[in-house]
């Protein structure tokens, strides 16, 4: 048996000042991850902060044409706003494509950010896993790595981060809004997660003293050609060992805009500049696909197991542009239950 303490934060500014007096302490949302992990023994808080009663539920439009989304609202809510399905489709269809029903109506949008690798020798307290035990060693590089990184992998880890809803983020350009002991600030959602470098135990660039508040996308929500393809072993209530989120702006068959983010592939959703640019000015054509995805993945390596994913990816790509291009977003469609 593990005792931990466990308190409720009456407001923001409370959950900053528990985080902050208590250096083992973590905030619990939805708990639908920081539980399994709590009973599997990989994470120990000692003191868990519960913030999914705080009042950051809503989904309001912001006065520069976006929307910011409360960090509690949960991910079926989200999914299924008005505002979300008719503006940022790309972002439902992600949310939708994760997990199972149960999961989205209990996972908040904060948690899901913050949700840890599945990495299988993480949750695998027998093994070494500097993620888990920095300096331990990393039991995937030369052991089963089919669900594993191929971009942006160090020596000492090579996890993926597993949100779907996070590649719909990355492709959109979101903003983090956060608030610490300091204030608030608001981070881009490019620089919210990392790279493992030599440090894996950090996921994010988010101060251990600080709790995300929201959650704010810019206006163009590429609601007219879009896709998310999500590349699994099973169809649904499996993560992604690929995954692509893709949006275009189009002017006839040229496209004026493109963004393209890969899930599955790297310790944080993968973009690439290079390849956005070269889409730009270009037909909207497979073989135009075919050259972002060779940038996207110029730089991918297989460790054995996960070799396949390479070429799966380029062929994703391709596919998600597309569909997205054509203006079918969905291989399959999503029904809604609720
Ligand atoms: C069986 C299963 C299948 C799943 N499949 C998928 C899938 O296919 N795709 C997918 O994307 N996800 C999947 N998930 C993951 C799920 O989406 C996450 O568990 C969920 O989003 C986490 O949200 P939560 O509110 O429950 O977080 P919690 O478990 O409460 O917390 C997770 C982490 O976030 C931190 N945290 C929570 N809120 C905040 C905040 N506001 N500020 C700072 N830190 C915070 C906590 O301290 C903790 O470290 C699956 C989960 C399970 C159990
Ligand atoms: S890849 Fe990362 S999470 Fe997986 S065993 Fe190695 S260090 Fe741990």
């Amino acid at each position: 048996m593990i005792n931990f303490h466990y308190a409720r934060a009456n407001d923001v500014a409370d959950a900053v000042r528990q985080i902050a007096a208590d250096p083992t302490a973590k905030f619990i949302a939805g708990g639908t991850n920081l539980i399994d992990l709590m009973k599997g023994d990989v994470e120990r808080p000692t003191r868990l902060i519960d913030v999914s009663r705080l009042p950051l539920t809503s989904i309001e439009e912001t006065g520069h044409g976006g929307v910011r989304i409360g960090a509690l609202v949960p991910n079926s809510d989200l999914a299924y706003h008005p505002l979300i399905e008719q503006r940022y489709p790309l972002l439902s269809s992600a949310i939708l494509a994760g997990a199972s029903q149960q999961l989205r109506n209990m996972a908040s949008t904060g948690g899901n950010l913050l949700q840890r690798t599945r990495c299988f020798y993480f949750y695998d307290t027998s093994t070494p896993c500097n993620k888990r035990e920095p300096g331990s060693g990393c039991s995937a590089i030369n052991g089963v790595n089919r669900n594993n990184a191929i971009l942006g992998t160090s020596e000492a880890c090579i996890a993926t981060h597993p949100s779907d809803m996070c590649v719909a983020l990355a492709a959109l350009e979101a903003k983090v809004h956060v608030m610490g002991p300091t204030g608030a600030r608001a981070i881009a959602f490019a620089d919210f997660h990392r790279l493992p470098g030599d440090t894996p135990q950090r996921d994010t660039n988010l101060s251990r003293d600080e709790i995300v508040t929201a959650v704010e996308l810019p206006e163009n929500g590429f609601a007219a050609n879009y896709s998310y393809l999500k590349i699994r072993d099973r169809l649904s209530y499996a993560f992604a060992l690929v995954s692509i989120a893709a949006g275009l702006d189009l002017e006839g068959d040229t496209i004026k805009q493109a963004r393209v983010a890969l899930g599955g592939v790297a310790h944080k959703p993968w973009r690439s500049a290079d390849a956005e640019v070269v889409l730009r000015g270009q037909v909207a054509a497979p073989e135009s696909f075919a050259k972002a995805a060779d940038l996207l993945l110029s730089d991918a390596k297989g460790y054995g197991h996960n070799n396949f994913k390479i070429d799966l990816a380029r062929r994703g790509i391709v596919r998600a542009l597309t569909q997205a291009a054509r203006g079918t977003p969905q291989s399959q469609s999503v029904k809604k239950v609720r």
